[in-house]
């Protein structure tokens, strides 16, 4: 028998409303039920936006630093149950263990770098344009922030935002995917148990319905969103409606320059972490290989070779490379893209379908697979299929790879692997993303770098590094004038007036 789950409102674990449960499944094998979790209704939002704001005054005024001590102790309790909590998560979504240990680790460092910031929030002293007055501003919490996030970093991507709004005095309803509940939960016992007050955390399973109860509820004043450009749009439009401060983590379709005078041995190895790592179900994953003409049957023969040798399973099992996707539907958009590459014209070289493995029928795998003849308005270059599918696109200068990686209506990551430092420093202007990665593929963010993109992927807000406090606090601008008279700025009493 499957475990019953709860929600987290004001510091007590309870039933949704509707009384209704959702199943998580375990992606590589189907069979495993997780758990069932609480299909919450627009009243379960409600008590948790009520309990946040009830928790707000307090939270908020408790000083930064004594906050910081209570993230500390949520990083120490994180990398307590690194193993478990990985374990866990290659259950429920389906990436390796030493994948997910990767995941839970940069929450961890997520932890102690908010942690470290409660002592750092600063504001500006600035010069006052009259004498005898004192201008500064500081920084105030938002209020209530409502974080929804995607299934694919169940923990480090909520700790993106959890741990800043905490760190700020801000306090929160989290809505996890519905396809990693699990993770959602022990994530927020971990909150728990570190000693984050009642009502401060609260956390409302449930589905994109759910999602939508947090965007609108008014007592939520700001929403921080990751996943699809599709569904963030949306919210987008709601909350300027509401006039509802919102930051946007959308999606990708990432490219990877590789020069003519690159280091093969090193794109060979980043090409594969990040076309298919996390079977390709990231949002920074190579989609695009851009190559130069030069190299490229070499390099797309090398990508072959190597692709033969990894191992397709059960990431909790040892040596395995690729998990599986999501689910069913993520499968089936999956599979829709053999055919319509080909249908383009596009010429597959390896992959393409469901593994044989008589062990693997219980879950959703598919090859790693590789498209090479890729032009740069076929589907296969624009859409995100968010699977283990990389479509190589042959260019002969600089300036066409440039061209050729900028045209997409996303922004999120991108890289070049070149030897010559003229090219690698351009790109870093040239290419239109919010990450570029000179040498390196288009995933390894570090906690305390930002981490956000243009175009389609964002909408000028980041998660990570300092940047994501501008998102968690307001600045305040304050005036002290202590002349003992009242001075009047911009009027005629300047001194060359
Ligand atoms: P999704 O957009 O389907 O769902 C994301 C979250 O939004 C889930 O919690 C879902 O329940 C909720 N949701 C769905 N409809 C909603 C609505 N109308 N109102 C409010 N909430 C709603 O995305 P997904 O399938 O979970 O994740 C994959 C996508 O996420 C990919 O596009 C990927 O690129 C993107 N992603 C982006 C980043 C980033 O930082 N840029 C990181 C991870 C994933």
């Amino acid at each position: 028998m499957a475990d019953l789950f709860k929600n987290y409102i004001d510091g007590t674990w309870q039933a949704a409303t509707p009384g209704t449960t959702f199943a998580s499944r375990n992606p590589a094998s189907f069979q495993d039920v997780i758990g069932h979790f609480p299909a919450s209704g627009p009243a379960d939002v409600d008590d948790a936006a009520a309990a946040a704001q009830d928790a707000f005054p307090a939270w908020s005024s408790t000083p930064a630093p004594e906050r910081g001590r209570i993230l500390k102790r949520v990083g120490d309790l994180l990398l307590e149950r690194k193993n478990d909590l990985a374990d866990a998560m290659t259950r429920e979504m389906g990436k390796p263990l030493s994948e997910t240990r990767g995941d839970v680790q940069e929450a961890i460092d997520t932890a102690y770098y908010a942690a470290s910031e409660t002592r750092r929030l600063f504001g500006h002293t600035v010069p006052s344009e009259l004498p005898d007055k004192f201008n500064m501003t500081i920084r105030r919490p938002v209020g209530v922030c409502g974080l929804i996030t995607a299934w694919n970093f169940p923990i480090a991507v909520p700790t993106w935002k959890i741990f800043p709004a905490l760190a700020a005095g801000n306090t929160i309803v989290f809505k996890p995917s519905e396809e990693s509940p699990h993770c959602g939960a022990l994530l927020v016992e971990v909150l728990e148990d570190a000693g984050v007050p009642a009502g401060v955390i609260n956390l409302v399973q449930g589905d994109g319905t759910v999602g939508g109860a947090v965007v609108e509820h008014p007592s939520v004043d700001a929403v921080s969103f990751t996943g699809s450009t599709e569904v963030g749009k949306k919210i987008g439009a709601t909350c300027g409606r509401l006039n509802k401060p919102l930051s946007l983590e959308m999606g990708g379709k990432n490219p990877m320059i590789v020069m003519a005078d690159a280091d093969l041995d090193l794109a060979l190895e980043g090409v594969l972490w990040g076309a298919y790592g996390t079977t390709g179900q990231r949002c920074t994953a190579t989609s695009r290989l851009i190559v130069h003409e030069d190299v490229h049957d070499e390099l797309v023969g090398r990508i072959q070779d190597a692709a033969e040798g990894l191992t397709l399973g059960d990431g909790r099992e040892e040596g395995v490379d690729v998990g599986p996707l999501i689910n069913e539907s993520a499968l089936k958009k999956v599979q829709s893209y053999m055919q319509i590459g080909q249908d383009e014209g596009a010429t597959l070289v390896f992959g393409g379908t469901t593994p044989d493995n008589p062990d693997l029928q219980d879950g959703y795998f598919f090859e790693p697979t590789l498209f090479t003849g890729v032009t740069p308005n076929m589907r296969l270059a624009q859409e995100e299929i968010f699977g283990p599918v990389l479509s190589v696109l042959t260019v002969s200068s600089y300036e066409e790879a440039v061209t050729v990686a900028n045209n997409t209506d996303y922004g999120l990551s991108s890289s070049i692997y070149t030897e010559n430092v003229r090219h690698a420093f351009q790109a870093m202007h040239d290419l239109e993303a919010g990450i570029t990665y000179v040498n390196g593929p288009t995933i390894g963010a570090e906690a305390h770098m930002p981490f956000g993109g243009v175009k389609d992927t964002g909408n000028g807000h980041r998660d990570g590094g300092w940047e994501v406090f501008d998102f968690y606090t307001e600045t305040k601008t304050v005036y002290v004038d202590y002349s003992g008279q009242l001075q009047k700025a911009q009027m005629d009493n300047a001194p060359d007036a």
